[in-house]
């Protein structure tokens, strides 16, 4: 084709989900595999990157660091220009990328500039870490709703109220909640929230780097620190957490785990679980 003559390109902001490639939707691969340029970001997996043709240009757009409304405004820039050139464009993301991915803000821009998107859905971390270990985020004997929130108060974003969120009786799932754990238990406890309230925090959902560990509301901060436990992480607060803790002991019984009564991580399963849904 002449190249005066290229239409122009499209941009696919895409979901890569938590970790597993296997978790990334047909639609989300059949675009990858047509695509002329991929914009990833530091969480995607590198086992999804290893799948792509080797002509494919990959370029990593991860903010570390520095100014990130400048970095923010170079990615729509690069995106632009890209589909003006008539290049297929994937902004690939963890997760989904309207799930604290700044997928709204990328498609703004994109859309004043007169760019074809699409948005392709992934399987945020928030739904995908807690159900790997177990926890159904809504229940209807307990949890007649989730709020996925935010723990970090970056870059003039608006913060949460922990107070309404203490009182809503909804499951609370808390992104980027790692650094400020001890303040936002705090805020939760100040809005009413007992300090008893069952919790866990899943680490690194579906890579090979996962980890987890079951708690109360009051001692998640100290746990996270016991157990050195970071980011990428989810923060699940909530009676489906003691009602999972319940089940993992179940399926631990029946796998052996009775072996290990005496560690410290399965004596705080086995007092979660007591108390499944409050009762
Ligand atoms: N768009 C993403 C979220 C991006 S914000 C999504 O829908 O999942 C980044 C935060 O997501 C991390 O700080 C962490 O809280 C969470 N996160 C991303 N990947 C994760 C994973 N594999 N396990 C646990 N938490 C994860």
């Amino acid at each position: 084709m002449n190249p005066q003559s290229r239409p122009t390109g499209r941009v696919s902001l895409v979901g890569a989900g938590p970790g597993d490639p296997e978790l990334m939707t047909r639609k989300a691969w059949a675009r990858l595999m047509q695509a002329e340029l991929v914009l990833v970001d530091e969480l995607v997996d590198r086992r999804i990157l290893a799948e792509l043709p080797a002509h494919t240009r990959v370029l990593q757009v991860g903010k570390r660091g520095g100014c990130a409304s400048t970095e923010q405004g170079f990615i729509h820039g690069l995106m632009i220009r890209s589909a003006r050139q008539g290049l297929r464009v994937v902004r690939l993301k963890g997760g989904d990328p309207f799930i604290f991915g700044r997928g709204g803000e990328e498609m703004d821009a994109l859309q004043a500039a007169g760019i074809e998107v699409e948005v392709i859905n992934g399987l945020s971390a928030g739904l995908a870490g807690p159900s790997s270990v177990g926890i159904a985020v809504t229940d209807r004997r307990c949890a007649p709703g989730v709020a996925l929130v935010t723990g970090h108060n970056g870059e003039g974003g608006r913060a949460p109220d922990w107070a309404a969120l203490a009182r809503s009786g909804l499951t609370l799932v808390i992104y980027m909640g790692v650094s400020r754990c001890a303040e936002i238990v705090a805020a939760l406890m100040a809005g009413g929230l007992g300090a008893d309230t069952p919790a866990a925090v899943v680490c690194a959902a579906h890579t090979p780097q996962q980890r987890q560990a079951w708690s109360s509301l009051a001692a998640l901060p100290s746990l996270l620190a016991a157990q050195g436990l970071g980011s990428p992480a989810v923060l699940v607060i909530g009676e489906v957490a003691g009602m999972a803790a319940a089940r993992q002991l179940l399926t631990g019984a029946r796998d052996g785990r009775e072996d290990r009564a005496k560690d410290p991580a399965e004596q705080e399963l086995r007092r979660r679980a007591q108390a499944p849904c409050g009762r």
